[in-house]
């Protein structure tokens, strides 16, 4: 009996998963990728350490997604971080955990997870084609046929048959690594609803030119408020940095999803950041009383540098109308009531976010209500299966998002054999 002929379009996380699980069920699996290499994405996460996982236990892991969190479910309970973590180690690549349950190869090198998992799929069986990027995929009456190459950018055959595919070709931030977001248009093509894609994890951009004026400076354990229409909505303790245009940062990109959305509704965004989260309005009153007492006759701007980054001080001397060039012990208890709210709101207007370009993922995707959480199969088209961020979900950043490619590559890649049992020696087996 002739072997199943699966196609896997995209070498990403997704696909490279998916694609050695298909092959070690004993598919004779083509893996198409467009670029001139695989994985160019996955090189660079992490800053180019790769933070594979989260040792979050999985409820909390769960709650880390926006959208695809009840969907995730079966992919997660099926093949986790643990696995995730016991595979890598498998294929000889030591892992270490940080802070935050932040999981990351040990030498801290993403090139060595990528060369890792380029090894185990050819070791697997799988078939490597590269600068072959997909144009569509053929389905006759419902069922996967094959699918067609873009032959002006490619080599070879236009069709390539085949009795399954499945479609791993990313979302569509950072299209310099080929996610470009083709897989949109083709899931579209063969029936698939799309929920609108945006950017996530994604910088924003604040009004006035203050951002301009602070670019470069980061602030540590501030406490930031989101307000949306005047309604508090979002809070985060940690870290943010100005970018030219706005700000950045994990709190930033952490609110960004929900930012992102109020934006596009035409609602009205304002950061509101606490530079001294630690101490509470009475004792951020003790403490300016202090410190205009201790500088005396001293002026204003050597207090103030006890108080904030150097960068900071234009601005706030600009933003509260307080003459630098006064003395600490002429500052009134008006003046001094406007540098505590000031402290304590430090306000932004949030006017844009960044493209898709600086975006670290994709929210919206595949419909998941059209996929099958339990195989990752088409409810639609029979034998075609999606893995990866291509879908409808998106997590924090920590680690969830390679995980959630992991997962759900691993699931179509086992579903579309439909095997019980793993057949093979290859390594990298749970
Ligand atoms: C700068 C950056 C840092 C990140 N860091 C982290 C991190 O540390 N931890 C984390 O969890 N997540 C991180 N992410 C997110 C994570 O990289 C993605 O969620 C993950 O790579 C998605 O995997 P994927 O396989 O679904 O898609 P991708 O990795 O995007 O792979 C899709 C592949 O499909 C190929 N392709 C596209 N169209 C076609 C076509 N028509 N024909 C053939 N091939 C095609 C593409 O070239 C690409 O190789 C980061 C993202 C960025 C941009």
């Amino acid at each position: 009996m002739s072997s199943l002929q699966v196609i896997v379009i995209g070498a990403g996380a997704a696909g490279l998963m998916a694609a050695g699980q298909a092959a070690l069920g004993g598919a004779k699996t083509l893996l198409l990728e467009k670029m001139e290499r695989p994985a160019r994405k996955l090189r660079i996460t992490g800053k180019g350490r790769c933070n594979f996982t989260n040792t979050l236990p999985l409820a909390e892991f769960l709650d880390r997604f926006g959208a695809g969190k009840k969907f995730l479910r079966p992919a997660f309970a099926r093949f986790f971080s643990s696995e995730l973590i016991a595979f890598f180690e498998t294929l000889n690549i030591p892992t270490v955990i940080e802070r935050g349950g932040r999981v990351f190869p040990a030498e801290n090198r993403a090139q060595d997870i990528v060369d890792a998992l380029i090894r185990w799929a050819h070791k697997c069986g799988v078939k490597i084609q590269t600068q072959s990027p997909v144009k569509k995929i053929v389905i006759e009456n419902g069922r996967i046929k094959g699918a067609e190459l873009d032959l002006s950018a490619s080599r070879g055959e236009r069709f390539i048959p085949a009795d399954a595919v499945i479609l791993a070709t990313g979302g569509a931030s950072y299209p310099a690594t080929g996610s470009t977001g083709d897989g949109y248009r083709m899931a579209q093509e063969a029936g698939h609803s799309i929920i609108p894609i945006r950017p996530a994890l994604v910088p924003l951009e604040t009004a006035g030119n203050v951002a301009e004026r602070l670019a470069g400076l980061a602030l540590r354990n501030v406490a930031a408020r989101v307000f949306i229409n005047g309604k508090k909505r979002l809070e985060a303790f940690g870290e943010l940095e100005f970018t030219p245009s706005g700000v950045s940062g994990p709190i930033i990109l952490a609110f960004s999803r929900r930012i992102v959305d109020a934006l596009r509704m035409g609602e009205k965004v304002r950061i509101s950041i606490d530079l001294k989260p630690a101490l509470d309005e009475e004792k951020l009153k003790a403490r300016l009383l202090r410190d205009m007492e201790k500088f005396g006759k001293q002026p204003f701007l050597s207090a103030l540098k006890g108080l904030l980054p150097s960068a900071l001080i234009p601005v706030c001397a600009a933003q509260t109308g307080i003459p630098l060039k006064k003395t600490s012990n002429q500052i009134t208890p008006t003046e001094q009531k406007r540098l505590r709210d000031w402290l304590m709101d430090f306000s932004l207007d949030i006017i844009n976010h960044r493209p898709f370009e600086e975006a670290l993922i994709t929210a919206g995707g595949v419909d998941t209500r059209e996929v099958n959480p339990n195989t990752m199969s088409s409810r639609i088209v029979e034998n075609l299966y999606f893995a990866g961020e291509i879908l409808d979900i998106d997590g924090d950043t920590g680690g969830f998002n390679l995980q959630a490619a992991f997962s759900t590559g691993w699931l179509a890649g086992r579903s579309v054999c439909a095997r019980p049992q793993p057949s093979s020696d290859c390594k990298g087996e749970d």
